[in-house]
């Protein structure tokens, strides 16, 4: 036996006990003739001390540890000189009897604490030591802990966990895909999985009637801080079931995680909005409404008193901000230029300032009488002492960037706490979204997505007006302005699924080539159903009180979706050669070698002859 207790487990209690520990030196340092050395493993951290007057063959051995070593520790339980309220063991520490080194670690390149003081590229290069520090095992225990919540609640609401297959064809989830050469079928590809969502409808056609998986997905996208090339779904379909069927049993999922996990109690029912309210209040479709600011619509209000700038836009808007009159030239002017970022993307800022007495200043004084700038800061829910920030020129694209403004204003103002969670349910989406770059229709969630049934004659049109009407029963969980999950009641009927094909521009020929089975499979008695997925590196981090899901993940890829400690993708794989399947068939290829050719951009198979 290597152990008796964990580093975690002693305590006052245990006094007078002989016990033996293993783990790895986080540190040890000498005092007055004694070893001090804290031993650590993913339970905590216990004080073990080496006597002045121990054995000399011990005293030694306690002098030669390093950091990182992993040692067995044989002591007796005692209660401590200055104890350390801060850590759950600090009431004891191990005198020392016997120290058995298991083995030894070169230095290790940064420190393995709480704080780390080696860089971020650093630790991904040693992602293995970096997991050893206590946040991130935190964050992964979290992610264990809200993992068994999942099945636990999933099980008990009759669902079956289901594997589905990794080597497909492609998922219409809107990335660009992940393709693996077919070794045995030379010159064809598979596709990694966007998502599980055809084979999961396909269960539902099989009759398995509520189905879900903890799933890694791969989609090759720009990375940020919360996405990764490869990630993981919380997936579930369910059949016979209405939108309403489905967000109670969600809700139901959410409220266990939150209540386990953390401790929290989420509002019963959960608040819901419409996407056309989301955007028009909030300009986001994953509203952050854990403060307020909404926007609002002052177009006629300001339309028409000769500033050409507003008469001669489609929508004009604005949020009060809370208590941010006295801000000064300079700060507007940063903010002016802050808006005018690209990522935000507004030509120009107005701002109309309340002083605390009433008193109103704007950057549009020139235009508007002092009665009509307050009628707007009204009209903006402005009260004295606000800032009322206004932008102007396309509808939606201006609420997005006032949405973008508020989310910025409500950061800077501290009202985006992450120990306070404020979910909601996003409802209503537009079926479709049109593209005037690419002259089409795409489908705003994805292509199964089925509209809803009162709006059925909009979506047999062919006016673009129509079609644009249409609207789903779409549905996304949204977590303080994060979109944690969505999903919708699919299409179940061939007719209707080969109707949106059309709608979406993809030709018979396409639609036959790429999505003929599961047409096909509509065809056989395919039940009404509907589901979602969450995901669930992006649920852990928002549960934990972070931005970044990397943290999460045990071994995930760098912004440029590198691993740098494994060093891949790489140039170059190894191919073992494959066996001919027969001396008739002497032309088949016998791939040894994969290689990428950048000037190129190929892939190369070398064969062996
Ligand atoms: N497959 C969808 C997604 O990955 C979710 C769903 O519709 O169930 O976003």
């Amino acid at each position: 036996m290597y152990r008796t207790h964990t580093c975690g487990e002693l305590r006052l209690a245990d006094k007078g006990k002989t016990v033996t520990l293993a783990g790895w030196v986080q540190k040890s340092r000498k005092l007055g003739g004694m070893t001090f050395i804290d031993l650590r493993d993913r339970y905590g951290i216990t004080q073990l001390v080496v006597e002045a007057d121990a054995d000399a063959a011990l005293v030694e051995t306690a002098a030669s540890l390093g950091r990182e070593f992993v040692i067995q520790a044989t002591g007796e339980v005692l209660e401590r000189q200055s104890k350390n309220p801060k850590m759950p063991t600090g009431d004891v520490e191990i005198k020392l009897s016997a120290i058995r080194i298991l083995n030894k670690s070169s230095v290790p390149p940064f420190t393995i604490e709480e704080q780390s003081d080696g860089g971020e590229d650093l630790r991904a290069k040693y992602r293995y030591l970096d997991l050893r520090r206590p946040p991130l095992q935190r964050a992964l225990a979290l992610r264990h802990r809200l993992a068994q919540e999942i099945r636990s609640y999933l099980d008990g609401q009759g669902f079956m966990e289901i594997e589905t297959p990794y080597l497909i064809k492609s998922t219409p989830e809107g990335a660009r895909d992940f393709v693996v050469p077919s070794r045995m079928n030379p010159g064809t590809f598979y596709a990694l999985p966007q998502s599980p969502q055809t084979f999961k409808q396909l269960l539902m056609v099989a009759g398995y009637d509520r189905y879900f998986q903890i799933v890694r997905c791969f989609r090759d996208e720009d990375l940020r801080a919360d996405r990764q090339p490869e990630f993981t779904q919380i997936d579930c379909e369910m059949s016979f079931v209405e939108q309403e069927d489905v967000l109670n049993t969600f809700e139901g999922m959410m409220r266990q995680m939150f209540k386990n996990a953390l401790g929290v109690d989420i509002p019963n029912p959960l608040p819901r909005m419409s996407w056309y309210d989301a955007m028009d209040g909030y300009g986001s479709d994953k509203p952050d409404i854990r403060f307020g600011m909404k926007i609002h619509e002052i177009t006629k209000l300001v339309q028409g008193c000769g500033f050409s700038v507003f008469d001669g836009a489609a929508y004009i808007g604005g949020i009060a901000v809370e208590d941010c009159a006295e801000y000064t030239r300079k700060q507007l002017d940063e903010l002016t230029e802050w808006v005018k970022r690209p990522q935000v993307g507004a030509k120009g800022l107005v701002y109309i300032k309340i002083a605390a007495d009433g008193t109103i200043k704007s950057s549009i004084d020139k235009f508007y009488t002092p009665e009509q700038l307050k009628a707007v800061a009204d009209a903006c829910e402005a009260k004295a002492g606000d800032l009322v920030l206004v932008l102007c020129g396309e509808k939606r694209k201006t609420q997005t960037q006032l949405g973008v403004l508020r989310i910025e204003m409500g950061g800077r103002l501290g009202l985006r706490d992450p120990k306070v969670f404020a979910p909601l349910w996003i409802v209503d989406f537009p079926l479709l979204e049109w593209s005037e770059e690419d002259g089409r229709f795409y489908a705003m969630h994805h292509p199964f997505t089925a509209p809803k049934p009162e709006h059925e004659k909009w979506f047999y049109s062919d006016k673009k007006e129509d079609l644009e009407r249409v609207c789903a029963n779409a549905y996304d969980f949204v977590l303080n302005g994060t979109e944690l999950g969505g999903g919708s009641i699919r299409i179940h009927d061939a007719a209707m699924q080969s109707r949106m094909f059309d709608v979406l521009g993809i030709s018979k020929e396409d639609a036959e080539y790429k999505f003929g089975f599961i047409i096909n499979a509509f065809k056989f008695g395919a039940p009404p159903h509907g589901g979602l997925a969450f995901g669930f590196d992006r649920v852990c981090a928002l549960f934990g009180g972070q931005e970044t899901i990397r943290d999460y993940i045990a071994f995930p890829k760098n912004n440029q979706g590198r691993d740098v400690m494994i060093d891949s993708p790489s140039n170059s794989s190894w191919l073992p050669p494959t066996r001919r399947r027969s001396r008739e068939d002497p032309t088949e290829l016998r791939f040894a070698r994969a290689e990428y050719l950048p000037d190129e951009g190929v892939l190369r198979l070398l064969c062996r002859v």
